[in-house]
């Protein structure tokens, strides 16, 4: 029986993307190219992976595996068994579904077999009426296989009554509600779609003469020397065959609303969203920062590697010299060993090292993406003062996080965040350290982008996790007890 790879014993201080979309049409082997595809999207969801081919001969087939791309899908026992030119994948942390305890059951990409044919999808997202959707299918019938909320897609198009795959997806999407860019194919079309917010990217790449990609981040165009063409837009359906893109609008217009929190820690910092830089963005947060909330200190360390580029713009932007006060042990992976409880104690430390020499009796300024419980905040700075540090100043590249996502991305529970319970200067005395800031809402905005800043009546990002104000109505949370935060 295949096992799970163990959770660190610190990775639960971070908010987790939970899933990376590739697919590939108009290739010679399109199982390969999504296999690396999937590799660059590793950093979206390490839980497990899944590749559906179709081939004249071999029809549709597929392989889902538990644990990293590069140690199942590099097997040629496994790669030969995806034959064919055309074909979508999936990496998945848990989303709604079996959490932290995935069956192969619910690791994607989905397939259902149509009177017109067979078609796979595969989503990055969350359902947010998945419940209520789910409810309303069993009670007509509808058999589910999995606990996932994708599901949901795949038994919205049985019950359509249109005569093709991509209208009866049409048809399926526009009872969906919340955050879905999703890959999908028939034996012959690539698919692409995403919400009419937009919130989780999508874009279209374009490899050889008739060969076109669809992929989360335009990182993993680049591994497979892909050409990036564009993002799909928000509430666009792209269908691909024959080496042509149609593209067409199938939802109501809805103001975009994309995830500011993949600029400031979910995407890969080579990758490109809304036509920028991640790792300029990244950087001008640290800019940002630097001007919001200045201290006296003689070195700026980031906390690898997410808080690298904000770092080198506080530096930067403050002239206090940048320096690599903690060392990241690159060869950490999740594989690493079932945590014992003395390997449990050593926490952080198996995965960050203080560079001694360097901190030693310096004022640091240290440099994060986010604090979600504050567990290894904390930590960190112990490991800083133990090897000499003299002053400890704390800055974050996001707002406070203080509201669970519901869009696609695993949040621990409210009452778990330290900013939804705490002012930012209890949190100071929590963490123990000199100073705490972080970055503010207006503030992120024009590093990513926005001049102004946010505009309150019509905000450019969704930014709930910060805000409180959730652009789709999580409705499944609200019949589960969940409180919106009141209105002003
Ligand atoms: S709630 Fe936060 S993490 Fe979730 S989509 Fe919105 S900005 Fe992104």
């Amino acid at each position: 029986m295949l096992e799970m790879p163990p959770a660190h014993p610190f990775d639960d201080d971070k908010l987790k993307e939970e899933c990376g979309v590739f697919g590939a049409v108009g290739v010679a082997d399109a199982a390969s190219f999504i296999a690396l595809g999937l590799h660059a999207l590793q950093h979206r969801g390490q839980e497990a992976g899944g590749i559906v081919t179709y081939d004249t001969e071999a029809g549709f087939q597929s392989a889902r595996r538990f644990g990293y791309v590069r140690d199942n899908f590099t097997s040629q026992k496994v790669m030969e068994t995806l034959p064919g030119p055309i074909g979508i994948g999936h990496v998945r942390y848990s989303t709604a579904g079996s959490k932290g305890n995935t069956a192969i059951r619910d690791v994607q990409p989905f397939f259902g077999e149509f009177a017109m044919g067979g078609a796979a999808i595969a989503h990055n997202g969350n359902i947010t009426n998945a419940i209520a959707l789910r409810r309303e299918l069993i009670e007509r019938g509808s058999i589910f296989q999995s606990s996932s909320d994708s599901e949901c897609i795949i038994h919205l198009m049985a019950r359509s009554l249109q005569r093709n795959i991509p209208e009866r997806m049409k048809d399926a999407l526009r009872r969906v509600e919340g955050a879905f860019s999703v890959v999908a194919m028939t034996r012959t079309k690539l698919i692409g779609v995403r919400d009419p917010r937009g919130v989780r990217p999508l874009v279209l790449g374009k490899i050889g003469d008739k060969g076109y990609i669809l992929s989360s981040e335009t990182c993993a165009l680049d591994i497979i020397g892909a050409e990036f063409v564009r993002e799909i837009e928000p509430g666009e359906m792209v269908v691909i065959s024959d080496g042509k893109v149609q593209s067409s609008k199938p939802f109501e217009p809805k103001p975009s609303r994309f995830c500011i929190f993949e600029h400031v820690y979910f995407s890969r910092p080579d990758s490109i969203l809304g036509g920028r830089s991640v790792y300029e963005t990244r950087r001008q947060i640290g800019v940002e920062l630097a001007i919001e909330a200045p201290v006296e200190a003689d070195l700026v360390c980031p906390v690898p590697d997410s808080g690298t580029p904000a770092a080198i713009g506080y530096a930067f932007q403050s002239g206090i010299p940048y320096g690599m006060g903690i060392i990241r042990n690159q060869y950490m992976g999740r594989t690493f060993i079932e945590p014992s409880e003395q390997i449990r104690n050593m926490g952080v430390r198996l995965k960050l090292n203080v560079n001694r020499a360097l901190i030693r009796d310096k004022r640091i300024i240290l440099v994060d993406d986010s604090v979600v419980r504050g567990t290894t905040s904390q930590k960190i700075k112990d490991m800083l003062l133990d090897a000499g540090a003299a002053e400890v100043h704390f800055r974050i590249a996001s707002p406070p996080t203080m509201w669970p996502c519901f869009y696609g991305v695993d949040t621990p529970d409210r009452d778990k965040l330290l900013a939804a319970y705490m002012s930012v200067e209890e949190m100071r005395v929590h963490l123990g350290v000199d100073s705490l800031q972080f970055i503010s809402l207006d503030g992120l905005y024009r590093a990513a982008g926005v001049p102004e800043g946010r505009d309150a009546k019509a905000p450019r990002y969704c930014d709930a996790c910060f805000s409180g104000e959730y652009p789709v109505v999580p409705s499944d949370m609200i019949d589960k007890g969940f409180q919106l935060k009141a209105a002003e």
